[in-house]
C-alpha cells in the first residue's frame, strides 16, 4: 500500500506495513534477529541474510519513509548524524566541497568541519536564505553538496528549496535538504527538486522522545546504490527495535503536526510584541521574512519557535529555568513540550564560530498538550524573567 495515489495519512499507516501472513497478526512483527536460516547454501527465504545487509522490520520503516517523501528509495540509521554521516560518505571524495547554510544544526557542522575535514572535504557556510550569496559563494564543480536546512535551527529561517536546487545543478552539486524540522508531512523537498532528503527521525518522525533513528531518502538509482552500500558496508543501520518505534510514531505524524502547528501558532501571536521579547521567530507570523515563502512550500509553519529576550542572556537562561510544562532539554518534536537556551545546549559546540548563536534566544518545542495550559505556562515564565 505504497500507492502514490493514496493520501499522506492513508500512507502513514499502510505504507511498508502489509499485516503478517502466517498469523495475521494487523501490526507486522519487530524481527529481532541478526541472521536467517538458508534452505541449502545460497537459498535466501524472501532475500534477507544477516540483519546489517536488510532486516524486515528495518525495510518496513525505509518503505515508509520512502513513500512519504515521494522518494525512490530509504535508508534508516542508528541516529540522524549516522545517517548524514553516511550520505556524506557516499557521495564526497578529498577534495570535494560542502555548503551549508551559516545557522546549521550544530551536529552536522560539527559533523564535516570535524570529522570530513581532516580526509581532504572542505565546507564553507552562506545565509542560506539569500540567493544572490549562494551563487557567489558556491563552487561550480568543486561544491558537491548543497546542504539546505528550512526552517533552520533555531532562527527559523526560510530558504527557497526550488530555487536553491536550480542552482545546485547548475553547478553540478547534489542538493540534500534537511527535512528534520518540517516532517514529510509539512514539506516534500524531493518534488521541490532537491535529491536528497536527511531527517533525524529521532524528532517529529519518531515523535515521542523514545527512539533515536535517522534516514537518507533519495529518488536516483544512483544514489540509491551508493548510499545502500556505505549502509550496508559501514553499518550504522537502525536497530529493529528502533525502526519499529519509528514506523508505529510515524502512524500519527499528521495528527500530532496539525496540532504542533496549532499549539505553535498561538503561542507565537501571544508572544509577538510582549514586552520582554525583541523578536519572536516563528514563519506562521506575517512579519517574518520567510512568511510568504514557507507559506508556498510548506503545509503549516511547524511546531519550533525561537524567542529573543530583551534582558539578553540572564534574561533568556531565566525564562528557560521557569517554565513547568515544557521542560528544560535537549531535542525537539515529541508529543510534550520542552525548552532549550542555544547557546550552551544545542548550539554549545558552535560557540565562538560564524555558527554562534546570539546568547539571548530561546527555542521552544512546542508539544502537542492544550493551547492554553502552553500558553499560560509561557506567559508565567515570562512574567518571572
Ligand atoms: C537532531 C538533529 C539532527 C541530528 O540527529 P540525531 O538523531 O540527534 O543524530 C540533524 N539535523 C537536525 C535538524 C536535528 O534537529
Amino acid at each position: 500500500m505504497s500507492d502514490p495515489e493514496l493520501g499522506f495519512s492513508t500512507r502513514s499507516i499502510h505504507a511498508g506495513q502489509d499485516f503478517d501472513v502466517t498469523t495475521g497478526a494487523v501490526v507486522p512483527p519487530i524481527y529481532m534477529t541478526s541472521t536467517f536460516v538458508q534452505d541449502g547454501v545460497g537459498g535466501l527465504r524472501s532475500g534477507y541474510e544477516y540483519s546489517r545487509g536488510g532486516n524486515p522490520t528495518r525495510d518496513s520503516l525505509q518503505q515508509l519513509l520512502a513513500s512519504l517523501e515521494g522518494g525512490l528509495s530509504a535508508y534508516s540509521f542508528a541516529s540522524g548524524l549516522a545517517a548524514e554521516d553516511a550520505l556524506l560518505r557516499a557521495i564526497l571524495t578529498p577534495g570535494d566541497h560542502i555548503l551549508m547554510g551559516n545557522d546549521v544544526y550544530g551536529g552536522t557542522h560539527r559533523l564535516v568541519s570535524r570529522v570530513f575535514a581532516p580526509w581532504g572535504v572542505s565546507t564553507s557556510t552562506v545565509e542560506m536564505s539569500d540567493l544572490d550569496a549562494v551563487r557567489a559563494a558556491i563552487r561550480p564543480g568543486v561544491t558537491r553538496v548543497l546542504w539546505i536546512e528550512t526552517p533552520s535551527n533555531p532562527l527559523m529561517k526560510i530558504s527557497d528549496i526550488a530555487a536553491l536546487a536550480a542552482i545546485g545543478h547548475e553547478t553540478g552539486a547534489i542538493v540534500v535538504v534537511d527535512n528534520t524540522f518540517a516532517s514529510p508531512y509539512l514539506q516534500q523537498p524531493l518534488s521541490l527538486g532537491a535529491d536528497v532528503v536527511v531527517h533525524s527521525t529521532t524528532k517529529y518522525l519518531g515523535g515521542h522522545s523514545d527512539v533515536l533513528g535517522g534516514a537518507v531518502i533519495v529518488n536516483s538509482q544512483e544514489l540509491a546504490d551508493k548510499v545502500g552500500f556505505v549502509q550496508f558496508g559501514a553499518g550504522a543501520v537502525s536497530g529493529p527495535m528502533d525502526a519499529w518505534l519509528t514506523v508505529r510514531g510515524i502512524k500519527t505524524l499528521a495528527v500530532r503536526l496539525d496540532r504542533h502547528s496549532s499549539n505553535a501558532q498561538a503561542i507565537a501571536e501571544r508572544l509577538h510584541g510582549h514586552p520582554k521579547l525583541v523578536n519572536v521567530y516563528y514563519p506562521g507570523l506575517p512579519h517574518h521574512p520567510g512568511h510568504e515563502l514557507a507559506a508556498t512550500q510548506m503545509k503549516s509553519f511547524g511546531g519550533m519557535i525561537s524567542v529573543s529576550l530583551v534582558g539578553g542572556a540572564p534574561a533568556a537562561r531565566k525564562f528557560a529555568e521557569s517554565t513547568s510544562i515544557f521542560q528544560l532539554a535537549e531535542s525537539l518534536g515529541g508529543v510534550e513540550s520542552l525548552i532549550g537556551y542555544p547557546s550552551e545546549m544545542t548550539h554549545a559546540s558552535v560557540r565562538g564560530t560564524a555558527l554562534e548563536v546570539p546568547d539571548n534566544v530561546v527555542r521552544l518545542s512546542v508539544g502537542i498538550e492544550d493551547e492554553a495550559d502552553l500558553v499560560a505556562d509561557v506567559l508565567s515564565a515570562l512574567a518571572r524573567v
